[in-house]
């Protein structure tokens, strides 16, 4: 009986289910559908960003280079601060890449 009550205030608590951080910043209760692969944070599924990575391979067949991307793609998931982050850091490298 006390271990059924137990139970009951562990799940009412969330239990083991992961809520979305930025959710719960906004005080709002929903559970995370995905982790920023980056930073860590749960996230719902209006939150996650999802990338596609292409799966590329080099092939040296001794007389040169055959690159090869495969059809299918890696997914990951990842947060909106982390997204910015990232496409910041490609556009500075852009910018810069006279050098
Ligand atoms: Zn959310
Ligand atoms: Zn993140």
């Amino acid at each position: 009986m006390l271990k059924i009550y137990y139970y009951f205030i562990y799940n009412k608590l969330g239990g083991t289910t992961m809520k979305c951080y930025v959710c719960a910043k906004q005080g709002v209760d929903k559970d995370a559908v995905a982790i920023c692969i980056v930073c860590g944070m749960g996230l719902c599924l209006g939150h996650a960003f999802k990338e596609e990575l292409l799966v590329k391979d080099v092939i040296d067949w001794g007389f040169g280079e055959e690159r090869i991307e495969y059809p299918h793609t890696l997914p990951r998931f990842i947060c909106a601060e982390c997204k910015l982050a990232r496409e910041q850091r490609i556009r500075v490298t852009k910018g810069k890449s006279q050098t």
